[in-house]
């Protein structure tokens, strides 16, 4: 289980944990996008993936 929050820019994937009431979803270490929050069943895209 766990959230995670992602940067679309660079899709680098941090972990939150499970609680949610004190996350904060702060900006890529990287490359200072903004990251999203998802689940932990959300996967990035990936070119090779041709299949579910
Ligand atoms: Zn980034």
């Amino acid at each position: 289980m766990g959230h995670k929050a992602v940067c679309l820019e660079c899709y680098r994937v941090e972990n939150l944990g499970s609680n949610l009431t004190n996350i904060n979803i702060g900006k890529c270490p990287l490359c200072t996008n903004q990251m999203i929050f998802i689940n932990h069943k959300f996967r990035p895209p990936k070119k090779t993936d041709t299949k579910k």
